[in-house]
């Protein structure tokens, strides 16, 4: 049994992994300032004695005794990130050297939610990890994509400079149950306008494309890639190859949850990627890992999940 830290372990994908590393018979300490994070996302798990929520904002040092740490605390929905920009990439980067001056001190192993927003709007497809990207630096979404990238340079810079272990994965657009109704990705966005008879909003011509993992398959690689020898540091992609655009997926969602909604189509945001789709080869090769629920199985899932919100409502 070890002792596990999950920073924004109340968000979406955060919630998800501490249920399953407490199913893994594990302490988890979860942290959270609750900037994009809900209670009802951990609730039941409070009154488990394995687990215990720390309300911290990783932006200031954190003292815990563990021996591994997920460290997931950043907005990921560009409608959060780019509420706040400064405060996204203080996250990002003064969250990254608060953790990884933890591991350092307790000699954890540190796990880094990297995204493929660090590959930008893509030149090369798929995107391999020996990528290095085409990122804007100075516009709405950098924020988020330099956050990440100078968080990924820290990573690396620790484990040269004090032989950190460490463990980067580049995660592609997931969803699944737990996801905030407000979110403003894009998956809830189109099955919580389906369910509430409202227009289905499409940006720009709807032709840029997205591969969608599933959130089950997602938290799996994680616990396979921080399981994994001490040689494997990453970047490891991490997301389903399978590629949609998105007015594919409106029409799945239409189909899926027999709305009666119809698609509008809005400006498309700055900077919003064209096309993104992972090759997984490092992951399959060294974690044995592929993702297996098809994007409908898991839309489903994902739709009953928010039909229950929108009942509450
Ligand atoms: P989320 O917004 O649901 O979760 C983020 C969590 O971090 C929230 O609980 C939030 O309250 C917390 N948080 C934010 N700032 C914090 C701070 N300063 N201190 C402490 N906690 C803080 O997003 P998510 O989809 O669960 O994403 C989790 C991680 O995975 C993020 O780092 C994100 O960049 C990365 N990621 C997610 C996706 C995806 O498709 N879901 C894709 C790429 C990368
Ligand atoms: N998108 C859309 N309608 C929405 C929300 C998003 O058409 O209501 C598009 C967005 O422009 C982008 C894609 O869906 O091309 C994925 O957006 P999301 O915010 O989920 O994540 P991103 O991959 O851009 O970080």
């Amino acid at each position: 049994m070890k002792r596990i830290l999950v920073t924004g372990g109340a968000g979406f994908l955060g919630s998800h992994l501490c249920e399953r590393l407490l199913r893994g018979g594990h302490e988890v300490i979860c942290v959270d300032n609750f900037y994009t994070g809900r209670r009802s996302n951990i609730i039941n798990l409070l009154k488990k004695s394995s687990f215990e929520m720390m309300r911290h904002d990783v932006c200031f040092p954190l003292y815990v005794e563990v021996d591994e740490i997920y460290n997931l605390a950043c907005p990921a929905s560009p409608v959060h990130y780019q509420f706040d920009p400064v405060q996204t990439t203080k996250t990002s980067v003064h969250g990254a050297i608060n953790m990884l001056g933890l591991a350092k001190r307790v000699k954890a192993k540190i796990f880094q939610a990297s995204t493929s927003e660090v590959y930008g709007d893509p030149r090369v497809h798929p995107q391999p990890e020996t990528y290095w990207g085409h990122v804007n630096p100075i516009g709405y979404r950098s924020c988020y994509d330099e956050g990440k990238r100078c968080a990924e340079t820290l990573f690396f810079d620790y484990l040269r400079q004090h032989k950190l272990r460490i463990k980067v994965a580049r995660i592609f657009n997931t969803y699944g149950p737990k996801m905030h109704p407000n979110d403003g990705r894009v998956v809830s966005n189109f099955i919580m306008q389906a369910l509430e008879g409202k227009p289905i909003t499409v940006y720009g011509d709807g032709n840029q494309s997205r591969s969608f993992c599933y959130v089950d398959d997602l938290i799996d690689g994680f616990v396979r890639f921080m399981n994994s020898g001490d040689e494997l540091t990453g970047p490891v992609n991490l997301g389903n190859p399978v590629e949609f655009t998105i007015l594919e997926l409106a029409e799945k969602v239409i189909k899926l949850t027999r709305s009666k909604s119809r698609i509008i189509y809005n400006p498309l945001p700055y900077d919003d990627p064209v096309q993104r789709q992972p090759d997984i080869t490092t992951a399959k090769k060294e974690l044995k890992w592929r993702p297996k629920v098809q994007l409908e199985d898991g839309l489903k899932e994902t739709i009953r999940y928010f039909k229950k919100i929108v009942a509450a409502k």
